[in-house]
């Protein structure tokens, strides 16, 4: 752990470490997934308990979309690493006769991942189990509005990996660990401090990932059973009370099919967490005053279908569906990230498509629809990080694909292959 005066002195120790060249082999790299594996397995009790000081997550919640999540993504990279590390042949033109050429990953040396509150444990150890797998030493700066995961990070991290120093802290840790020249920088949270970050990176030429949020938009067709879509559209926004980067924002549809999303979305939320959301175990709470206040400011929008309740010593905002909400209404100006449910009309597949392409990209776009014409047409004329049909969240559980925002909901990508991509130069090699 480094405070403002030690982080110069911290960073100079990484950058000897991986001088020495000892995280290149591939034995380290293994050894250091396997140690945070091992973290993430053995202190499992008092993550889970930090995660719930800090946003009421429930356990099941925590193994499955935090623990869990990142000790898939060790399994995965474990199993093929060595695969991936194999240099790659590339064909050679007739005029280098006799030549061969390839590519070989080359670590970047020392990054910086900085990690935001909402999934604090998946959203700075997954970013870094990329970095270590590509051979790097990483500085890792957990958010200050997670507290108690903060220091069950800075605690435990040490013990059971090398080439990696936790930096706690906020705004005047952050901006000193930016002064530092870094050899990448993985950013993840808001756009405003995207741009703050980006910027700070360009004095050392160092590239940056940046992965940020959005509106990210579900379109729900007229030819859907109304009763799945809804279980399936409520699984995914109001996971972690909908503090979710890849949550579902609002929904796009037809005044028919939002008559009956209106019926059948109460219900679902009762099969989900029960009559009463405040008492249910699975259902999260409000980060802080802050949001709660922001959140509650949105609730007069529409036609509240159900929720609505809040209380602000709990920061408990209940799980609300709000209807007739206009494009021009203060919920629709900014990314949500919070259990609010807009549902917004539009007439048709073509008005959707204008109102999803006339706003920033989304890091995720969701549609149900049995229609393979509409599929092909949302693939074909929508930008956004990821496009996901018939299921909201689950496509980050898909290590092969790689994730990431575009536009305004950010830059670089990561998952399996694709951290390995982002934390390495893809060294060109020819041989004549
Ligand atoms: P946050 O407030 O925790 O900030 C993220 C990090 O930036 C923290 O470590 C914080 O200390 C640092 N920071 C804050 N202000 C700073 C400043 N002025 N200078 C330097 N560093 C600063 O998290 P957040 O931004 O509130 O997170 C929510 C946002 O993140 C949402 O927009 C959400 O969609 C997005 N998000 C994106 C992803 C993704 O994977 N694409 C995942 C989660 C969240």
């Amino acid at each position: 752990m480094s405070t403002v005066e030690e982080i110069p002195a911290t960073v100079a120790r990484l950058r000897e470490t991986f001088r020495t060249g000892t995280t290149k082999s591939l034995d380290w790299r293994l050894t250091q997934l396997r140690g945070l594996r091992a973290m993430l397995t053995e202190q499992a009790d008092e993550f889970a308990a930090a995660l719930h000081s800090d946003l009421g997550k429930s356990r099941a919640e925590v193994d499955r979309t935090e623990l869990g999540f990142v000790v898939n993504e060790i399994d995965h990279t474990l199993a093929h690493l060595a695969g991936w590390l194999e240099p790659q042949p590339a064909a050679v033109p007739d005029s280098l006769p006799g030549a061969s050429a390839w590519t070989v990953y080359d670590p970047l040396g020392v990054v910086l991942v900085i990690a935001p509150w909402n999934y604090p444990v998946q959203l700075l150890m997954a970013p870094l189990a990329g970095a270590l797998a590509s051979g790097n030493c990483a500085v890792v700066k957990p958010s200050e509005l997670a507290p108690a995961t903060s220091a069950a990070i800075a605690k435990h991290l040490p013990g059971y990996v090398q080439g990696v120093a936790v930096v706690e802290g906020a705004i005047p840790e952050t901006t000193a660990l930016l002064e530092q020249r870094f050899d990448h920088i993985f950013y993840t949270g808001n756009g405003v401090v995207g741009r703050i970050v980006m910027t700070a990176a360009a004095k050392h030429l160092t590239p940056v990932a940046l992965e940020l949020g959005g509106k990210s938009p579900v379109f729900v067709d007229g030819d859907v059973d109304p009763v799945e879509v809804a279980k399936r559209i409520v699984a995914g926004k109001f996971l972690n009370a909908g503090q979710t980067c890849v949550a579902p924002d609002y929904v796009l549809t037809d005044p028919a099919t939002a008559r009956a999303l209106e019926q059948a979305l109460p219900q679902a939320l009762r099969d989900l967490f029960g009559e009463d959301p405040a008492t249910s175990t699975e259902y999260g709470r409000i980060v802080n005053h802050r949001h709660f206040d922001r959140l509650t400011g949105l609730l007069g929008a529409g036609r509240t279908v159900v929720g609505g309740q809040h209380d602000r010593d709990s920061k408990y905002i209940a799980p609300t569906v709000l209807a007739g909400v206009r494009a021009e209404d203060p919920v629709m100006a900014e990314e949500i990230f919070g259990p609010i449910l807009p549902i917004v009309e539009v007439a048709d597949l073509d008005a959707a498509i204008e109102f999803i392409t006339g706003r920033g990209k989304p890091l995720a776009l969701y549609a149900f629809t049995k229609s393979d014409r509409t599929r092909e047409r949302l693939q074909q004329e929508t930008s956004s990080g990821a496009l996901s049909f018939e299921l909201t969240v689950s496509h980050l559980r898909v290590s092969d694909l790689p994730f990431g925002g575009v536009g305004e909901s950010g830059m670089g990508r990561y998952h399996g292959l694709y951290s390995i991509e982002t934390f390495s130069h893809r060294k060109a090699v020819l041989r004549g």
